[in-house]
């Protein structure tokens, strides 16, 4: 069927951008719970998915993220619970790829969205030890197993993906491309003998794509051209948050609102960019016409970039951002929606020493009952939240920390292992899930049992 029933092609179903930040402010943590128990008592099958994905949420990232959340609302935090907490299923993930302990989110992706595991750094394409097998499969033969919105959209859904990232990056990638490497954004990327091979860049794979709403990052991935063919098939290019809420809603749209990613959450107010909530309503108001359903992608990608700088204020923040665009998905979609939170993989983030409740989660270390910071054996005080590899190692020169220091949204938290950049870590992720076939999340999963749990749900093929 068609992206959108007839009934509604010409009716606008965008609220203004005040009324949006005004719902967010109404829909706090008690009625996203109440919505989630609600939804909770569902089971069968859904007719929508909504998969968020917070690139790089391990375990640590959502417990240090409860915390920061609940102190800014002035509570002393560890009681807290973001959102998607008071969803009933929960599973763990095993996140590696193929042939990495540690994974990275090209291979991730492709088991949480297409159902099988691949190599690191390989988007939708068969695992191969051999390159030039993969890249046969996937450019020359084009045999690799279709994306998932390639088998939603043959099932009439639509089909929406939105991320904080470039929309060429890894994880939003996975929705609708092949791609031997997750480094073939544009067009120049691709040598000669690929191109030879057949081989296309993820942003045109993404303009010549039956995606019908694509929202985020990466203006300077796609070449004049592309967006030109976008246009030319009668569709919607934006690149603001005030031209996206203008646009007309019975069209496909594609909103690129950044040179490169979309800026962090907490430097997000200096610039024209809607948040990850805002993308999220709008989605759904829109991909909710389709009399078929859809499938809604949306993911939180700079979670993950602020990890790799040893950054922890601009990860929260960002975490932020995820938990409040799922209390407006929780507050907009149907009862018939299934609603997933998972990450693609962990991060060397941890939280640690013996602060007191309440201690603030991105200060130096107070233990209960004490008045002074505790001191590590070099006599210097240390925080709470901190990395095991990355580029701020802590040393014998080191400055002692001060509260100001380690409360600066800036400030980068030491390191034991001196890296250029913070890594990825290998532990299991959580999924959490509410809504009609919810149910079959639980236990310790495979990642990609995720991608064949959203086939199975919406009996895609
Ligand atoms: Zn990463």
């Amino acid at each position: 069927m068609p992206f959108y029933s007839k009934s509604f092609a010409h009716q606008s179903v965008l609220l203004p951008a005040i009324a949006l930040s005004t719902l967010l402010l109404l829909g706090g943590c008690n009625s996203a719970a109440d919505a989630s128990a609600q939804k909770n008592t569902e089971t069968g099958s859904p007719k929508n998915v909504i998969l968020f994905i917070g690139d790089g949420m391990g375990v640590s990232t959502v417990t240090a993220a409860r915390i920061f959340d609940g102190q800014s609302k002035g509570k002393s935090g560890e009681e807290h619970s973001l959102a998607f907490e008071a969803f009933d299923n929960l599973a763990l993930i095993k996140t590696y790829n193929t042939n990495a302990q540690v994974p990275d989110s090209a291979g991730t992706a492709t088991a949480i969205l297409s159902g099988y595991k691949t190599n690191i750094g390989a988007v939708n394409v068969k695992p191969n030890v051999d390159e030039t097998v993969m890249v046969k499969e996937a450019c020359t033969d084009k045999a690799s197993p279709p994306t998932l919105t390639k088998v939603a959209k043959a099932k009439g859904k639509a089909v929406g993906v939105i991320s904080t990232a470039r929309l060429t990056h890894a994880t939003p990638a996975a929705m609708y491309s092949h791609s031997v490497s997750r480094s073939w954004e544009t067009d120049k990327d691709i040598k000669d003998a690929m191109a030879v091979a057949g081989c296309t860049s993820i942003a045109q794979q993404l303009v010549e794509s039956d995606v019908d709403l694509a929202l985020g990052g990466g203006r300077k991935e796609f070449t004049d051209a592309h967006i030109q063919s976008w246009t030319d098939q009668g569709h919607i290019y934006v690149a603001d948050f005030a031209d996206l809420s203008d646009s007309p809603a019975d069209q496909r749209i594609l909103g690129l609102f950044n040179s490169s990613h979309m800026s962090f959450e907490a430097d997000r107010a200096e610039t024209n960019e809607p948040s990850l909530a805002d993308m999220t309503t709008l989605a759904i108001n829109r991909l909710s016409q389709d009399e078929d359903g859809y499938v809604l992608m949306v993911e939180a990608g700079r979670v993950d970039h602020a990890h790799h700088g040893t950054n922890a204020y601009r990860a929260m923040r960002d975490m932020q951002a995820l938990n409040e665009a799922v209390q407006a998905a929780l507050a907009q979609a149907g009862d018939d929606t299934l609603i997933m939170v998972t990450a693609d993989h962990s991060h060397v983030f941890t939280m640690s020493g013996y602060p007191m409740r309440g201690n603030p989660i991105m200060g130096l270390v107070k233990r209960p009952d004490s008045e002074d910071y505790e001191l590590a054996k070099d006599g210097k005080p240390y925080t709470t939240l901190g990395y095991h590899n990355g580029s701020n190692q802590r040393t014998a020169d080191s400055v002692p920390l001060t509260d100001n220091m380690v409360q600066d949204p800036d400030y980068r938290q030491e390191t034991a292992i001196p890296l250029g950049s913070e890594t990825h870590a290998g532990e299991d992720v959580p999924l959490y899930a509410t809504g009609p076939g919810s149910e079959k999340v639980r236990g310790t999963m495979e990642q990609d049992e995720i991608g064949r749990l959203i086939r199975e749900v919406l009996a895609l093929n």
